[in-house]
């Protein structure tokens, strides 16, 4: 195991290692902290902390 440094806490979970890019800010992403559904958009951290929260809508 490699110890890294980089000034954070270090989180237990398990990360998903692949290349994806942010649907919104284009950035790449090489890790995601949650398995990313296969045709539909990826968003880094950032972005996806910036996502309107999806709201219940019932109108038809
Ligand atoms: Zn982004």
């Amino acid at each position: 195991m490699e110890e890294r440094n980089d000034g954070g806490r270090s989180f237990e979970r398990p990360m998903y290692e692949g290349n994806w890019t942010c649907a919104q800010c284009g950035t790449a992403i090489t890790k995601l902290p949650f398995p990313p559904r296969e045709g539909s958009d990826v968003y880094c951290q950032e972005c996806y902390r910036n996502r309107p929260k999806p709201q219940r809508d019932f109108r038809r």
